[in-house]
């Protein structure tokens, strides 16, 4: 079998994802059974321009970023986003606040109207190129990557989950974080990182992203039975999912 050529390429980000996959270790001595690196910052010195397959990691902050991932989305013939700053923006999202000048003020200050310190809203990869796969969370999961080349790598489409994280939490038998008075987004939350956090004892913060079309009526259900509100729900998604947080003010 022909490998994939593949290139890693890092935009706005803590670069945590790309250190998951040089983590893998063995398994990533697996994968080069069936993938070639031909370009990839964190772990070789080559470059290329020639590849199959480009992982891009990091979210598109400055007018430059967006002319670099279009060459790069011209000449892979597939495009996956990595991890949540690729896919949705991530934390970095945080700062596409209404007022930009107040963000700008309150990151550098006095030295806030420099012109070199201008910043643009973070955008999600998606919303600069066509993204044809995700590799959601924060950081990505090696499994789920590791599924998804091994798909791409045998010409098959991955599968992955659009149900919420509530749905492995639940076949893991762990028990609620509301149980412990808490709020957690396993609700309204996409599932594929099996419940990790609850069965660490820890709410889910929402790192992998919404699901396409939460169940506001079930949510909203939840709340009310453990005497927590929307309000509640939403403040904990400001770390990750801000720009829905601000969306659903007022329901
Ligand atoms: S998704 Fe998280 S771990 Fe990955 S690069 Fe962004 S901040 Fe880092
Ligand atoms: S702990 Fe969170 S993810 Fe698990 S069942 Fe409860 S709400 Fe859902
Ligand atoms: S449980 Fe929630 S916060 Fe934890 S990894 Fe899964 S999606 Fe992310």
């Amino acid at each position: 079998m022909k490998k994939l050529r593949m290139a890693i390429f890092d935009f706005a980000c803590c670069e945590g994802c790309q250190l998951q996959i040089v983590n893998m270790e063995e398994g990533l001595l697996d994968l080069l059974d069936i993938v070639e690196p031909v370009e990839w910052r964190e772990a070789i010195s080559d470059q290329s321009e020639e590849y199959d397959l480009a992982f891009v990691e990091g979210s598109i902050t400055r007018e430059e970023d967006e002319q670099r991932l279009k060459d790069i989305r011209q000449r892979a013939r597939i495009l996956v986003a990595l991890g949540a700053c690729a896919v949705n923006g991530g934390v970095n999202r945080l700062k596409n606040a209404p007022d930009m000048d107040e963000v700008r003020r309150c990151v550098y200050g006095n030295s806030a109207t420099m012109p070199h310190l201008a910043t643009a809203p973070t955008k999600a990869v998606g919303e600069v190129v066509k993204v044809d796969f995700e590799v959601r969370g924060c950081p990505m999961s090696r499994r789920e990557f590791t599924y998804i080349v091994r798909c791409l790598a045998a010409a098959t489409t991955p599968v992955v989950p659009t149900y919420p994280v509530c749905v492995e939490c639940k076949l893991r038998e762990t028990v609620c974080r509301y149980e412990f008075n808490e709020v957690c987004l396993g609700v309204v939350t996409r599932a594929g990182c099996n419940a990790p956090c609850p069965a660490g004892g820890q709410w889910c913060y929402g790192c992998r992203g919404l699901v396409d079309d939460p169940n506001v009526n079930g949510a909203k259900d939840i709340m009310d039975k453990y005497g927590k509100t929307v309000a509640d729900l939403r403040s904990r998604m400001e770390l990750f999912n801000s720009v829905e947080a601000r969306q659903c003010q007022g329901q």
